[in-house]
């Protein structure tokens, strides 16, 4: 697709938003090398920390810096909601003219902004960083991500970019539309993909976690991973009726052969055959009983989902904000109301 595309001024504001779980060892390394990097660009910038129900000193860290310096604010979760709503949460109250989307391990080098600020003021509405190596990280997570990526671009969005995560910059018309899916299974990547503002790649070498461990175990990939396979997609639900036909044509055959059998001795005139056949059965009632279960898990899933939308929650609960001087961030918290989606339709 040809993009016609329209070159801009640097943002009169940058917002940089950067999700917290238990990253207390992290936030010193993170303090200094941010601050120095972004104020490098010499534009007006706004830091948004996102505490998603820590458990260790991070939030105490997080007022400790708000209270410091007027450009960092504070979004407390009331607990743990997991990493796409935290960035969610941080993006919400994200004022600038372009916003990064950014880890606080610091293995997205913060540097690499400068580089997507400059495909910004191309005209790139979404400049994602794409990975060309992952050191420091086990064999492992290497393989797990690598397969997930693939998998993620056949179930979610052809135009999904492979080795690529939420290290990103937007623009403000991007942003606007992206606060507007307010789904509860999010997977910003495939968001962002399907929004489909012209995007583009920054390459760049993914350093390994400055401090502490990974907050993404396999039991977060997979839900993750099940997330975007099952909101994005209707290919699960349609490799269950894959599969049903299948077994239903394995049965009409066996079925075929079967009546075959019990009938031979009247076309053939052969002697009766007594034929035990426990295996068959046992094999057939596994084998449909088996896919009948996997296709009404699968089902489950999509209803689940159904249900969890239906009750219309919000996405997360904020405890208290913090920023230097006013009680609140700019904006009152009015994210789901109409009232907020004319007025970040119309810039502020
Ligand atoms: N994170 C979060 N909530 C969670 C899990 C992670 O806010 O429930 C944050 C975490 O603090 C970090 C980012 O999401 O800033 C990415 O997490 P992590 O580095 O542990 O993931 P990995 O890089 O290992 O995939
Ligand atoms: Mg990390």
């Amino acid at each position: 697709m040809k993009r016609y595309l329209e070159k801009r001024a640097n943002p009169k504001l940058l917002s940089v938003v950067i999700p917290c779980f238990n990253e207390e060892k992290v936030l010193p390394f993170l303090q200094s090398r941010i601050i120095n990097v972004l104020e490098s660009f010499r534009l007006k910038f706004e830091l948004i920390l996102v505490n998603d129900g820590s458990s260790d000193r991070t939030i105490f860290q997080l007022v400790e810096w708000a209270e410091k310096d007027a450009r960092v604010k504070i979004i407390s979760l009331s607990r743990n909601f997991g990493h796409q709503i935290a960035v969610t949460a941080g993006m919400d109250y994200a004022s600038g003219d372009a916003v990064v989307i950014m880890d606080a391990d610091l293995q997205d080098p913060p540097e690499v902004i400068g580089k997507m600020l400059e495909k910004y003021k191309e005209g790139y509405d979404v400049v994602y960083g794409q990975r060309l190596a992952r050191s420091g990280e086990s064999f492992f997570k290497k393989v797990t991500a690598w397969a997930f990526y693939r998998l993620m671009k056949i179930l979610v969005h052809r135009d999904l970019p492979l080795d690529s995560g939420d290290f990103r910059l937007i623009s403000r018309r991007c942003l606007i539309e992206l606060n507007r899916l307010r789904e509860n299974h999010r997977f910003l990547r495939g968001m962002n993909a399907w929004i489909g503002f012209p995007q583009t790649p920054v390459f760049y070498n993914r350093d390994p976690r400055v401090a502490g461990e990974t907050k993404y175990p396999l039991r977060k990939m997979l839900k993750l991973a099940m997330n975007a396979a099952v909101s994005f997609s209707p290919l699960p639900l349609r490799f269950s009726l894959a599969l049903g036909i299948f077994v239903a044509m394995l049965g009409f055959i066996v079925g075929a052969y079967a009546l075959f059998r019990a009938f031979q001795h009247f076309i053939l005139e052969l002697p009766i055959v007594y034929n035990p056949g426990w295996a068959t059965i046992v094999t057939l009632i596994c084998l449909i009983g088996g896919s009948i279960l996997i296709s009404i898990g699968i089902l489950g899933e999509y209803v689940a989902r159904i249900f969890e939308e239906s009750k219309g929650r919000p996405l997360y609960v904020i405890e208290f904000i913090k920023t230097k001087g006013k009680k609140k961030i700019e904006r009152e918290i009015l994210n789901h109301s109409e009232e907020y989606l004319k007025k970040s339709r119309f810039g502020f």
